[in-house]
This record gives C-alpha cells, sequence and structure tokens, in this order.
C-alpha cells in the first residue's frame, strides 16, 4: 500500500509541473466541453484535436446547440480529425443530454453510459475531469505506464484485461480530488514521458522503481501479435478521401469526380458504406453530399 502510494505522489508531484495547458483543463471548462474533448481525443492526437475543438466549442458552446446544428456543419466542423462517425455520436449524444437531462452533463455513472457514444472510459473520463470525482480512468497512456512501471513488462497485451482493470482500480486513490489528479497525471506521463516507442527515463518520476526498468528493459512479449496498421489503400483512406471531398464541396458531387479517390469496386464500396453510415446521401440524380 505505502508503496502504491509513493507511486501515485510521484506521478501528480510531477504533474504538477509539467502538465500541459489544455483548454479542456483550464478552470472555466464545462462537463461538455470535456466529454467532447474526450470523445475527439480518443483516436487522435492533442495537436489536432485542439484547434477544431476550439472552434466546436465556440460555435456550440452546449449540447442544445450542438443538438440544433445540421449534420452537414457538424460533419464538416470535424474536418480532418478522422473516424467521423464519432460528430454523428457527439450529436446524438447531444440530443441525449438535451432530451433526458435538460441539457446537462449528468454526473453519474450509468446515465453517462447510457449516452450515445459514451462508453467506459468516456464516462470515466467525464466523471474524473469534468467532475473531480474518483473514477477508474484507463486509456492506452496509463497501460502503458501500468505495464512498465508496475507489472514491468515493455507493453500491455494487446486486448484490455481483467487483470489490468484490477490493477487500475487497486492504484486509484480513494478520496476523489486525489484519484482525479492521478486520473490526469497518469495519462500524462504516458503521453508525455513513458511514450511507446522510445521511453523518457530520465525525465520520468517513476525511474527509481519502475520495474521494467530494473528488469533490464525485456522486450515486448507480444510483439508477433501487434498489428501495426497499413493506411495505404485501405478503405479508411478512400472514405476520408471522399469526406474530405465532400466536405470541400458547395453543392453535389457526382461520382465521376469522386475517381480519384480509389479504384472502382472499392470506391463503390466506400460510397455505399458512408450512406450507410449516415455520413453521405445521395440527391435525385445520384450525386453525393452531406446529410442535411
Ligand atoms: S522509468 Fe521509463 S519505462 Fe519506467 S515508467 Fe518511467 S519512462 Fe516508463
Amino acid at each position: 500500500m505505502a508503496l502504491v502510494q509513493e507511486l501515485v505522489e510521484r506521478v501528480t508531484a510531477w504533474f504538477g509541473d509539467a502538465a500541459r495547458d489544455l483548454p479542456w483543463r483550464a478552470a472555466d471548462r464545462t462537463p461538455w466541453g470535456v466529454l467532447v474533448s474526450e470523445v475527439m481525443l480518443q483516436q487522435t492526437p492533442v495537436v489536432r484535436v485542439e484547434p477544431v475543438w476550439r472552434e466546436w466549442m465556440r460555435r456550440w458552446p452546449t449540447p442544445a446547440d450542438l443538438a440544433a446544428a445540421p449534420t452537414a456543419d457538424v460533419l464538416r466542423a470535424w474536418g480532418r480529425l478522422g473516424y467521423p462517425r464519432r460528430a454523428l455520436r457527439l450529436a446524438d449524444c447531444a440530443r441525449a443530454v438535451v432530451e433526458r437531462h435538460d441539457g446537462e452533463v449528468p454526473r453519474d455513472e450509468d446515465a453517462l453510459r447510457a449516452l450515445p457514444g459514451v462508453g467506459e472510459y468516456t464516462a470515466a473520463a467525464v466523471r474524473a475531469f469534468a467532475f473531480g470525482r474518483r473514477a477508474v480512468v484507463v486509456d492506452t497512456n496509463v497501460r502503458r505506464v501500468q505495464a512498465r512501471a508496475v507489472t514491468g513488462v515493455a507493453l500491455p497485451a494487446p486486448s484490455y484485461t481483467a487483470a489490468e482493470r484490477r490493477l487500475a482500480a487497486s492504484l486509484v486513490p480513494d478520496d476523489d480530488a486525489t484519484a482525479a489528479r492521478w486520473a490526469a497525471a497518469s495519462m500524462e506521463l504516458g503521453a508525455l514521458v513513458c511514450t511507446a516507442r522510445v521511453p523518457h527515463c530520465d525525465d520520468c518520476p517513476l525511474r527509481t522503481t519502475c520495474a521494467w526498468r530494473l528488469a533490464g528493459f525485456p522486450a515486448d512479449e507480444h510483439a508477433a501479435r501487434r498489428r501495426t496498421q497499413a493506411w495505404e489503400g485501405t478503405d479508411r483512406q478512400v472514405r476520408g478521401r471522399v469526406m474530405a471531398a465532400l466536405r470541400g464541396a458547395e453543392s453535389p458531387v457526382h461520382r465521376a469526380l469522386l475517381a480519384d479517390a480509389g479504384p472502382p469496386d472499392q470506391l463503390d464500396r466506400c460510397l455505399a458504406g458512408l450512406v450507410e453510415d449516415g455520413l453521405a446521401e445521395t440527391d435525385d440524380a445520384g450525386r453525393y453530399l452531406l446529410p442535411a
């Protein structure tokens, strides 16, 4: 227990000096701003999220504002953050907050998790970062820090395990304020210092106790099972090109003008997928456009 306490104290003290000054951490942050940031940050780095988040909060500072926004505007404002279904889910989430909670993001974990697009991670992050409550907040950065500093392995298993969840829960301090700070601090340590490729151990507050470092940095036992995600030639790349063309178009776009996005069969598959996902529509002439 004393070791856990020391680990928490070291990381939270380090965070006091090292924390990045991010707008969704500012004193005037709102629970809605925190929720939007967490959804955007799930698959996109901070540097790309920050300008888009600022623009979203300027245009739609409350759930009611986003709930009333046209889908095409929402998708245009999402820009190149990737995985644009997240934008649709955020709009669905905004409508649910308006309908079920009078436009206020709920504090209760079950109510949060019942919102569209809000899973275990996002609900915990909103509780900790928006409301300062105790929650077990585990993202890929926290998993890596835990794996190295406590378990003594290079990287966590490819999928989140029950053992990791138990370990994460055992590290969370009892009181709300320290728990919320630990959540932010452990995530920041993984993002800035204990990074995936090259950990900066000399700058790490855990360098004298880190189990992986003390064991001599044993190799990643799951290396063979880790897939690096290819991008070139994937449906994701083609879908991204189509979405960029539709976002930039002032009028509906004929399929022939999208031919550069990918090979014909793949383009047809991607167009059908985008329409099915609610990210694009066709008009009477069969041209493509963002949903109204
Ligand atoms: S000492 Fe190095 S490997 Fe261990 S937690 Fe710190 S940065 Fe990560």
